[in-house]
């Protein structure tokens, strides 16, 4: 079974590029949750290094964007209320 994962983009320290960087959603809500330090790596330059606190930040607010997109998908299919306001208004005398 894969592992699910989340892209985020991380500059490298030696030249500056932004890529794209897989990092399980488990090893990200851990870490935080628990004030680990987070790994991240740059493939141009094959380097490692420990999230910034505002890297960490930023991997907070793809995490929770994340959850709010799936609250949404998860609530969709609820049925919807009966109004019986617009019942009334549709009864004529
Ligand atoms: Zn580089």
């Amino acid at each position: 079974m894969q592992e699910p994962t989340i892209r985020f983009p991380v500059t490298c320290p030696t030249c500056a590029l932004v890529s794209l960087s897989e990092i399980p959603i488990a090893v990200i809500a851990g870490a935080l949750l628990l004030e680990k330090n987070i790994r991240l790596h740059a493939g141009c330059h094959d380097q490692y290094w420990t999230a910034t606190f505002i890297e960490r930040e930023q991997l907070r607010n793809h995490l929770s964007a994340l959850k709010v997109q799936s609250r949404q998908e998860a609530s969709q299919p609820e049925s919807f209320p009966g109004q019986p306001e617009s019942m009334l208004a549709g009864a004529s005398f």
